[in-house]
């Protein structure tokens, strides 16, 4: 995350930004949608509607990630926390919260929220695919959004895995903070579950450029790179005392 801001405007009162890094994502989406997902699903079109079709996913991709942090920020403003902003960058969005929830019950709410605006998403644009479809409006277009059905379904299950700072590991730490009461050890615990989980998809994606899935094999890396610093970053707040 590069901390240049290349886009801001406000949003139901919040404010988004858009760092420069989301561009890397947004190419490598359009590009591997109109090279690969498209043509496979849409043989009989030309390059040209792949790869317009491509850049329309990738702005609906852009508009679920956008909305999946919009839930979260929702349900924190309505406990009374600021939102300091929503950021998207290259590993997806961030929403910054003023200071922590103050119970477990609100960090679970928070931290659901995410995954819930994602899920309905998806049933969103399946049911809108499903429609466009049957009624002969535009194939094209119901490929887009059966694209962005499943993307969101993936968005919304990767995000519940229990591992810090996924949504997932928000959650259990919300339960850990619950059955301890003790929100420094909660953290440390999930946080020690996140790095596990990183470590695991660290050997993942080796696994992946070892089979010479180069792409999506140095995407998993990097994604456990970046989750395990920021475990380890938040479990340093909280030492054992
Ligand atoms: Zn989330």
């Amino acid at each position: 995350m590069g901390g240049n801001t290349l886009i801001e405007f406000r949003m139901l009162g919040f404010d988004i930004k858009l760092d420069t890094s989301w561009l890397f994502i947004a190419a490598l989406i359009t590009w591997s949608l109109a090279t690969r997902w498209f043509p496979s699903v849409l043989p009989g079109y030309s390059p040209i509607a792949h790869w317009v079709l491509g850049a329309l996913g990738a702005c609906g991709f852009f508009i679920s990630i956008l909305l999946h942090e919009m839930g979260h920020s929702v349900v924190a403003r309505g406990y009374g926390i600021p939102i300091k902003g929503i950021t998207l960058f290259i590993f997806g969005g961030i929403a910054e919260l003023g200071h922590n929830p103050k119970t477990p019950k609100q960090e679970f709410m928070v931290a659901a929220a995410g995954p819930f605006v994602s899920f309905l998403l998806g049933l969103l644009f399946f049911g809108l695919g499903g429609m466009i479809q049957s009624a002969h409006i535009s194939i094209p277009l119901a490929a887009v959004f059966h694209y962005l059905f499943v993307i969101n379904i993936i968005l919304a299950i990767f995000n519940l895995v229990p591992a810090f700072p996924l949504d997932g590991g928000r959650i259990f730490r919300a339960v850990l903070w619950k059955g301890f009461n003790d929100y420094g050890k909660a953290t440390r615990w999930a946080a020690k579950t996140g790095m596990f989980f990183a470590y695991g998809l660290m050997a993942w994606g080796a696994w992946d450029i070892f089979l010479g899935h180069y792409i999506s094999g140095m995407w998993s890396f990097f994604i456990a790179i970046f989750l395990h610093n920021a475990a380890k970053s938040i479990a340093a707040h909280y030492p054992k005392k």
